[in-house]
């Protein structure tokens, strides 16, 4: 499909930034005219995450976390790319209830959370390189 428009955002890995960051997606993926629940699940998928980047990832340290963001005609298409420790099991960490931080109040659940408010989530990873999640979102266009 057609890339309509897109950006790239490069950010320091801590929690102050993830508000807005995310308050940034949103506002770019405006021009497809979401609905505020659209919207809402966007952000929320994205909060989890840059969590993720930010807790697992990078853990003490503080990493860069770049966020890219697709338009196409009626979807929006991001990518939350980290260079962190990566992980090796993708579709064991992508089961519900698992964390690897369990005493870390984690309740393992950052990835279902994404799937269930977002159409699609493709997660890459490698152990010392990093972590992608890739994540689409249809928007529906006849809103009346
Ligand atoms: P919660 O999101 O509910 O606070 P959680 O972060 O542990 O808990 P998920 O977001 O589902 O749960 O992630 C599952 C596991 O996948 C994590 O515990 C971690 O081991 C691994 N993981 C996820 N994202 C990354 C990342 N960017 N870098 C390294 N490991 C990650
Ligand atoms: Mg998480």
């Amino acid at each position: 499909m057609k890339i309509q428009n897109y950006c790239r955002l490069a950010f320091a890995g801590i929690t102050d930034n993830e508000k807005f960051v995310r308050s940034a997606v949103a506002a770019f993926c405006s021009s497809l005219n979401p609905t505020l629940e659209e919207i809402n699940d966007i952000k929320t998928a994205v909060s989890e995450a840059i969590t993720n980047s930010i807790v697992h990832g990078y853990g003490e340290e503080v990493g860069e976390i770049v966020i890219e963001v697709y338009l196409l005609s009626d979807c929006v298409e991001i990518k939350i790319i980290d260079n962190g420790c990566g992980f090796e099991n993708i579709e064991k960490a992508m089961q519900p209830f698992y964390t690897s931080k369990p005493n870390d109040e984690r309740s393992g659940m950052g990835f279902t959370i994404m799937q269930a408010f977002m159409d699609n989530v493709v997660v890459e990873s490698k152990v010392g390189n990093g972590t992608m999640v890739t994540m689409q979102k249809r928007i529906y266009k006849v809103k009346c």
